[in-house]
C-alpha cells in the first residue's frame, strides 16, 4: 500500500480531536486496518447481481475512478468490554461510539477526500455523495447504493457473517468507511477467502455465540433478520435510551461482543 496514504490516515487517527469521548482523551477507535481494491475487479459488477443494479460500482460513481480504499476502525477494548456487560441494550460508551464515532467517520472520508484533491487527484467519498441511498426495499432487504461492507470485502480485509458484520483481523466490532479516487495505488488483495470464511458458523456449523446475545431474536442459523434488529436499534425504547443517554443514535452491537469473533478472526 502506499506509505504516504496510510501515514495520513493514521495521523488523522491518532491526532484528530473528533476521535475522542467528550471531555476525555480516550479514543473512539484503534488504529485502522487500511485495503485497497482496483475499480476495475469484475467483484463490482457482480454485487449488481448479487445485491442488485442498484449497487454502484466505483466507476459508476467517479468516472475514470481507479482504486477503491478501504477502512476498518476497530471499536477500542475498554468500549467493546462495556458492551460486553450488557444483556438487554447497549453500553454509554458503545452510543457514544455509534453516534459521535460515527462523527469522526465522516470527518475521515473528507479529511481524504481532500487530501487526494490537493495532490491533484479527483476524490469521493461514496457515502457523502448526495445520491447515496438506503433502500429498506430491496430483493435483498435492506440495502444501500454503495456498502461499505462489501467494499471492504472487495479490498480483502474480512469476509460476511451469520449476524450480517465483517470479520475482520481485528475482528467484527468496528465501523467501515471507503474513498474512491482516479489515482492508481497497488492492491493489496492477493486471493480472496470464501466470503464467509471468517463464521465459524459458516466455516464448520458451529459456535453461534451471536444468536443467543440478540436481545430481540434477531439471529438464527438462517441468518440475521434485517427489519427485525433495525425495528430495535431504531425503535422507541433505544431511542429513549439515547436521550438518556445524550446520543442521537445508540446502535446495539451485543452480537459484537462477548463473541468469539469480537477482536480476531476465530479459530
Ligand atoms: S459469534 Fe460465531 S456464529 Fe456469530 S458471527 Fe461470530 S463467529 Fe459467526
Ligand atoms: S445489532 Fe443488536 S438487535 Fe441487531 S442483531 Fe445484533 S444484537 Fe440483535
Amino acid at each position: 500500500m502506499d506509505a504516504t496514504l496510510g501515514d495520513e490516515i493514521r495521523r488523522f487517527v491518532r491526532e484528530e480531536p473528533g476521535n475522542r469521548f467528550p471531555g476525555s482523551d480516550r479514543p473512539y477507535f484503534d488504529q485502522p486496518l487500511i485495503g485497497l481494491a482496483t475499480a476495475v475487479d469484475p467483484i463490482w459488477r457482480q454485487y449488481q447481481q448479487i445485491i442488485g443494479p442498484f449497487h454502484r460500482t466505483p466507476q459508476e460513481i467517479l468516472p475514470g475512478a481507479a482504486t477503491v480504499i478501504s477502512w476498518v476502525m476497530p471499536v477500542t477494548r475498554a468500549t467493546r468490554e462495556s458492551n460486553r456487560r450488557q444483556t438487554a441494550q447497549p453500553s454509554l460508551e458503545w452510543a457514544q461510539t455509534r453516534s459521535f464515532g460515527d462523527d469522526f467517520l465522516v470527518a475521515m472520508r473528507r479529511h481524504l477526500v481532500a487530501w487526494l484533491q490537493q495532490q491533484g487527484w479527483q476524490a469521493v467519498a461514496p457515502q457523502l455523495e448526495p445520491n447515496w441511498q438506503r433502500l429498506t426495499e430491496s430483493p435483498v432487504g435492506l440495502a444501500s447504493t454503495w456498502s461499505e461492507r462489501h467494499a471492504a470485502y472487495a479490498a480483502g480485509l474480512g469476509t460476511f457473517s451469520l449476524n450480517d458484520g465483517l470479520i475482520t483481523p481485528r475482528g467484527i466490532a468496528h465501523r467501515l468507511g471507503s474513498v474512491i479516487t482516479d489515482c492508481v495505488m497497488l492492491t493489496t488483495v492477493a486471493e480472496r477467502p470464501h466470503y464467509q470464511h471468517n463464521c465459524l458458523y459458516h466455516r464448520n456449523g458451529t459456535c453461534g455465540v451471536c444468536i443467543k446475545r440478540c436481545p430481540v431474536a434477531a439471529i438464527s442459523l438462517d441468518g440475521h433478520d434485517k427489519e427485525r434488529c433495525s425495528a430495535f436499534v431504531y425503535g422507541e425504547q433505544t431511542e429513549a435510551l439515547g436521550l438518556q443517554y445524550g446520543t442521537p443514535i445508540t446502535g446495539c452491537g451485543l452480537c459484537q461482543t462477548k463473541v468469539p469473533c469480537e477482536q480476531q478472526i476465530p479459530v
